[in-house]
């Protein structure tokens, strides 16, 4: 089998597993709980918050660990400002944003939607224009999942503050991935998830700047800073440290890699002749392609190289049910002749050249 559907979700990394282990097996202490059996399993909570912090520039009191990157996305969208004001967020955000703007939308608030150009990078003069005092959030992801474009962040951090308002970022799939400074970036809300950089399922964290006020999420007992009540998830959240830790280590080489990886799999499927078109822009997540192949169906094309043992996706992971064209391809304008022959494939720090040959084969093989 070739894995070639990374940005859906991750290998967990062997050694993270290991790390896992103990805080399943042996120190299953509750972290609240005063005695020494007890407190190893805080402190290696509190090691945890500041590994994280460290990868990403921002100080441990400031990472809040959630149960995936949808609740970081939810809370830091009901959470602007108090949950207040309008949002302005991209078309081509995911369904865990749009759906929360969706949700704030039906309790009153307004939401404006950005446009994107054909590579899928946001209006920066469309945002210049429409922004006002009365806005209270701008909700921007990092890079996006289907096409892997990065936005320029700084950028728009800078014009959101300029009108007072929150900057949120949903990084799922850019942490661990590219280098991320919050601190530098002027971010106020990050959203990551810990499966989109082989650590476990089921845990992530939502970053939130010191001295912001936002609202608990989950009330109750005093954990996370009485922010999100509930007995921690101690095995993930040290597992998401070893992930992101080691993620963070490797990075400048498993860029290279994926790079490469990646001007293989495009040079093959152009000797082999295929006509395609590449969408998204130079500035990308490292081995995420979105290839749009003239005249195919793309659901077809993903069930052939699935029956020859190669998982791709044609879109996002939670569009993948539905057949029509994600609201992604539809907001880059992409011929219509391509966009319904669009698959993604998204390659990782353990996919090798043999599997990229492999795929451009199968590819050659199911077009040709
Ligand atoms: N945001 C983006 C950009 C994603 O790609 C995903 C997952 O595909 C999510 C949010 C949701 O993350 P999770 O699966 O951890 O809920």
């Amino acid at each position: 089998m070739i894995y070639a559907d990374n940005a859906a979700t991750t290998k967990l990394a062997p050694e993270v597993f290991e790390e896992m282990k103990e805080y399943l097996l042996e120190s299953y202490g509750n972290p609240s709980q005063p005695y020494n059996f007890s407190r190893k399993v805080k402190r290696a909570i509190q090691e945890a918050r500041n590994t994280i912090a460290d990868c990403i520039g921002a100080d441990f009191e400031e990472i809040l660990f959630t149960s995936c990157g949808t609740e970081s996305d939810n809370w830091a969208v009901n959470s602007g400002m108090g949950g207040h004001g309008s949002i302005i967020t991209s078309s081509i955000e995911h369904h865990a944003i749009l759906e929360s703007c969706k949700a704030a939308e039906k309790s009153g608030r307004t939401v404006k939607f950005m446009p994107v150009d054909g590579l899928g990078l946001i209006d920066l003069s469309w945002l210049k224009d429409n922004i006002s005092d009365t806005d209270s959030l701008v909700s921007v992801m990092y890079a996006n999942n289907e096409i892997g474009t990065i936005q320029p962040i700084d950028e728009i951090a800078s014009i959101a503050h300029r009108y007072g308002c929150l900057f949120h970022t949903d990084a799922v799939q850019a942490v661990g991935h590219i280098t991320i400074n919050v601190h530098k970036s002027k971010i106020d809300l990050l959203s990551a998830s810990a499966h989109k950089f082989n650590g476990p399922k089921g845990v992530g964290f939502l970053y939130a700047k010191r001295g912001l006020s936002i609202d608990p999420y989950i009330n109750g007992g005093g954990q996370e800073f009485g922010m999100r009540a509930g007995t921690e998830n101690v095995a993930s959240i040290v597992g998401m440290a070893k992930a992101l830790d080691t993620n963070c280590k490797e990075m400048e080489h498993n860029k290279k890699h994926l790079l490469s990886l990646e001007k293989e799999l495009l040079k093959g499927l152009r000797q082999a002749g295929i006509d395609f078109m590449r969408n998204g822009s130079d500035h990308h997540i490292p081995g995420n392609v979105s290839l749009s192949f003239n005249g195919i169906d793309g659901e077809m094309l993903l069930h052939r190289l699935d029956l020859m043992g190669i998982c791709v996706s044609t879109g996002s992971a939670c569009d993948s049910q539905r057949t029509q064209l994600s609201h992604v391809l539809r907001a880059i304008d992409i011929p219509e002749e391509y966009a319904f022959g669009t698959i993604r494939i998204s390659l990782g720090k353990y996919n090798t050249f043999e599997d990229v040959i492999t795929i451009v084969k199968a590819i050659k093989k199911i077009l040709g």
